[in-house]
């Protein structure tokens, strides 16, 4: 385990805000996750379980506590004979070259294959390798910067694809009773943006490792809608997890800030969810409601744009102007312009909608 002090959490976050932390704690083993709950009661001071820190946001008296990072790497290929069990252990993307045995299983397997991804994998990274491999299940979450450990929490969807839709279980260290768990998808209570790790359950939980189904083969049509767009102007054929995952990282690059160019913490409000009487009574005012298998909803980015706030520079936080969900921190001094500008959006479009706007990310405290 290393023991980091004093630590910006501005340096920790793509938002990059947040002053110091008193203590960050890398975890490298599924042990050192009780050593560093155990040196947190030591000394008496409160925990913080951070991944990249996309989704979290600091304060500007920072966190006197301490902040637990998963860096245990590696993705298995779990079979329940355990005939199929290859390690890879510290695999980096795009260096590991298939071998030979790799290549002969999954040519002559095509059943579903379980990888145990360990949580501190960068998310994006296990895309790629499934991808590479030619498994389908996760190639629209694509570029969703994190990682793997934090991808339940919120049920990290886009394109179409969520995580629960493939997740098997997770590993976790239980805080409550100290011991290592496995919970079951079916315990997770996964829906939009949720399961008990952010709900019911949120910082019980140490997510150590995530199992994924995924499948050889290619996703089912009709894909989302952007995806379909572009692969009717772009005349494209291949519908392979590789390609798909290159459509849906051109679409993202034109649309939504790269968190190692611009501070952002990607959609910083959740889309609302309406029941069919609601939806009935928003489509009747004219907003335009999203009919979908996951329930009705309305594109929150699209009430901020009607409140005419796209684009808009509010105390250093810009609204984007490619998506108005996205709040960049272009010049932002502190977390409390960050809280003006949130402020400000959210009581624009409740006067002009009625809709409260729900924020995604988490407050660092
Ligand atoms: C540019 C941009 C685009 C984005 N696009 C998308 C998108 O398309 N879809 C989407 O769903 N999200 C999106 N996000 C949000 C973000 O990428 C996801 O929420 C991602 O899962 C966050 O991972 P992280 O490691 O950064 O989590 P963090 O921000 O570090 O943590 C998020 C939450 O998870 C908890 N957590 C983290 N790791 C663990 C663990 N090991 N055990 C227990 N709890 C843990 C934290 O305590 C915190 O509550 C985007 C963010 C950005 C900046």
């Amino acid at each position: 385990m290393k023991v980091n002090e004093n630590i910006l959490i501005s340096s920790l976050t793509t938002m990059r805000l947040g002053g110091p932390a008193r203590y960050v704690l890398e975890v490298e083993t599924p042990e050192d996750v009780a050593d560093a709950y155990g040196f947190a009661e030591q000394y008496h001071l409160p925990t913080f379980v951070l991944g990249y820190g996309a989704n979290t946001l600091g304060h500007d008296e920072g966190f006197n506590g301490v902040i637990i990072i998963n860096r245990m790497k590696g993705i298995f290929i779990e079979s329940e004979t355990g005939a199929r069990n290859i390690s890879f252990e510290d695999h980096k993307p795009g260096r590991t070259a298939l071998s030979v045995s790799e290549k002969e299983i999954f040519r002559q397997d095509p059943s579903p294959i379980q990888l145990k991804i360990m949580g501190g994998e960068y998310w994006d990274d296990v895309v790629e390798y499934a991808c590479q491999k030619g498994l389908t299940g996760i190639e629209a979450l694509s570029k969703i910067p994190g990682l793997a450990g934090a991808a339940p929490v919120q049920n990290i969807g886009a394109y179409g694809q969520e995580v629960a839709d493939t997740l098997v279980e997770i590993e976790v260290y239980d805080t409550a009773d100290k011991t290592y768990k496995t919970i079951p998808k079916s315990e997770l209570n996964f829906s939009y943006r949720k399961s008990i790790l952010n709900t019911t359950s949120k910082g019980r939980y140490f997510v150590i490792s995530i199992t994924l189904e995924l499948k050889p083969g290619q996703m089912s049509r009709p894909y989302y809608n952007s995806i379909e767009q572009y692969i009717a102007a772009n005349n494209v054929t291949d519908f392979s997890p590789q390609s798909i995952r290159n459509i849906v990282s051109t679409i993202r690059a034109n649309k939504l800030p790269d968190p190692l160019d611009q501070a952002s913490a990607g959609s910083f409000f959740k889309n609302i969810y309406l029941d069919e009487a609601a939806a009935d009574a928003a489509e009747a005012k004219g907003y335009p409601v999203y009919r979908g298998k996951d329930g009705n909803k309305i594109n929150s980015g699209w009430l901020i744009e009607q409140a005419g706030l796209k684009g808009k520079l509010l105390h250093g936080i810009r609204v984007s102007d490619k998506a108005a969900l996205i709040l960049i921190n272009e010049s932002a001094k502190s977390y409390n312009d960050l809280a003006k500008a949130r402020a400000e959006i959210t009581a624009k479009v409740y006067d002009k909608f009625g809709f409260w706007l729900e924020q995604e990310p988490v407050e660092l405290q």
